[in-house]
């Protein structure tokens, strides 16, 4: 029997305001545990919640970005549940009236283009942090309360997503979109981008979806591949066997490799949701919305339309140089200074990323600046080097940061293309080989290559290849028609 796979992802996504959703604490990562805390977001009694601004600013521009329904009102309400970093015992979240409904995040490219339709966005308060010791045996568990009331915006797809290769691609749009927006740094290493999985798994044809499975914790790319291959083929062993898939929630476990039970899932009740007598009904304006509609950047479809288009490249090259806003700023840097977008394209997408994979470092921590790059390419169409000289140059450019001219100029690495010089070294090649041109005129044309050999070894390799043998034929042909 085949199966087919439901997934639905609910992604949480830190929003890069410098200060937190409901009171004025610093947001900054990586500073000393309970540092960065206030009453408020440590739930002391009679605190009470402001909300900022910012934060719901950056949930109008993702709800744009995926065309979603901004709603005019939206509510906030408490979300109960006990756990040692919710110093307040209920987080501040969007239930029934969310910000933003509907639209669909676009998947895949050409024939396999594919929309996937996002339920909801609302927006939320992050929770601290528990550490935990390494070992049992040492110190006990502590809690960082500095991440509580970060601003979150939690964007939930539809069940929409079929396979494991979707999921990827789902996330891999949803961060590239908000790294565009400027709202979220899409750093999932460092918790700013976090993921949970909802699975189910059913006989393929049939209609009814079976029980879902919510796996919580995917912290990684690589994780969430892992943590749903791993959890569809549980499933589908479990129906084999004729068993029937338990509603719970699990853990992903990304040391060990394995899912484990982390508690029967809670259904919404159990969170005895309610409007928070706290805070106002938020209210957003026409207008304001608008506003942030005009500010909104070129978003990597419209990129990638306007590359194919403008730069008459393949639609390729396009989807990989608008992966990332600041590769394809890279790229468009460098047309400028060298217009040919094609061979642009063709050594970013090669020498260039081929760098950064092994240095494991963004466009900007590259050396190179674009006008440098520019630079090389240049070189490469004037004939001053070759291909092969080219990417030489390049690594060398890669971990000094000079210029393509300095280090050729600098090291002699020119190739001779000055014809006198080289008519020179060919009549002192020819004069040397007497003996073998007689051969040659007589019939050994395969001599020819000994020549050209010759004229390279006199000159260290340096010589234009082509402008020697062009030299050298024209000079052979006179020495036979004498
Ligand atoms: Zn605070």
């Amino acid at each position: 029997m085949e199966y087919e796979t439901i997934i639905g992802l609910e992604v949480h996504a830190q929003l890069l305001t410098e200060s937190k959703i409901f009171c004025g604490c610093s947001t900054r990562y990586g500073y000393p545990p309970n540092t960065q805390t206030c009453p408020v977001c440590l739930g002391m009694p009679g605190a009470l919640p402001v909300l900022n601004k910012r934060a719901v600013e950056y949930a109008i521009k993702m709800a744009l970005a995926v065309n979603a329904t901004i709603h005019f009102e939206s509510v906030f309400a408490r979300k109960n549940y006990f756990y040692p970093d919710l110093p307040r015992g209920y987080q501040i979240s969007q239930y029934e009236k969310p910000i933003a409904s509907g639209g669909f995040i676009e998947i895949g490219a050409g024939s396999r283009k594919k929309r996937v339709g996002i339920s909801r966005i609302h927006l939320e308060e992050d929770a601290g942090k528990s550490i935990h010791p390494e070992s049992e045996l040492e110190g006990e568990t502590s809690v960082d309360l500095n991440r509580c009331g970060v601003p979150l915006i939690e964007i939930v797809s539809q069940p929409h997503i079929t396979s494991t290769q979707e999921a990827y691609l789902y996330l891999t749009k949803l961060k590239q979109l908000v790294q565009y927006l400027g709202i979220c740094s899409g750093n999932m290493e460092e918790g700013a981008l976090r993921c949970d999985a909802n699975v189910s798994v059913r006989p393929k044809g049939t209609e009814k979806i079976g029980a879902n499975t919510e796996i919580k914790n995917l912290n990684s790319f690589r994780g969430v591949e892992k943590a749903l291959t791993f959890e569809i083929n549980r499933q589908i062993e479990i129906l084999r066997k004729g068993g029937v898939v338990e509603k719970e929630t699990l853990l992903w476990d990304e040391k060990k490799q394995i899912i484990s039970v982390m508690r029967t899932k809670e259904e919404a009740p159990d969170y005895r949701y309610f409007p928070d007598p706290d805070l106002v009904a938020l209210r957003v304006t026409k207008n304001w919305i608008e506003k942030i509609k005009k500010s909104l950047p070129e978003l990597p479809d419209q990129k990638k339309a306007r590359f194919v288009q403008k730069y008459k490249i393949p639609e390729y090259d396009a989807e990989v140089l608008t992966s990332s806003k600041e590769l394809a700023d890279y790229y468009e840097e460098c047309i400028k200074h060298h217009p040919q977008p094609k061979s642009v394209s063709n050594w970013m997408m090669g020498e260039v990323l081929r760098q950064l994979k092994e240095e494991k470092v963004g466009i900007k921590e590259l050396q190179i600046d674009p006008k440098d790059l520019a630079g090389l390419l240049k070189e490469i169409d004037d004939g001053t080097i070759s291909g092969k000289m080219a990417k030489e140059i390049f690594h060398q450019m890669a971990h000094t940061g000079r210029s393509a001219s300095e280090i050729i100029r600098g090291k002699g690495l020119a190739q001779i293309t000055d014809e006198g010089y080289l008519t020179q070294m060919v009549e002192e090649v020819l004069k040397e080989s007497a003996e073998k041109v007689k051969r040659y005129l007589t019939g050994k044309e395969k001599l020819f290559d000994f020549f050209v050999g010759q004229v390279m070894k006199k000159t260290q390799g340096r010589a234009n290849p082509e402008l020697v043998n062009e030299i050298l034929r024209m000079k052979l042909s006179k020495r036979r028609n004498a």
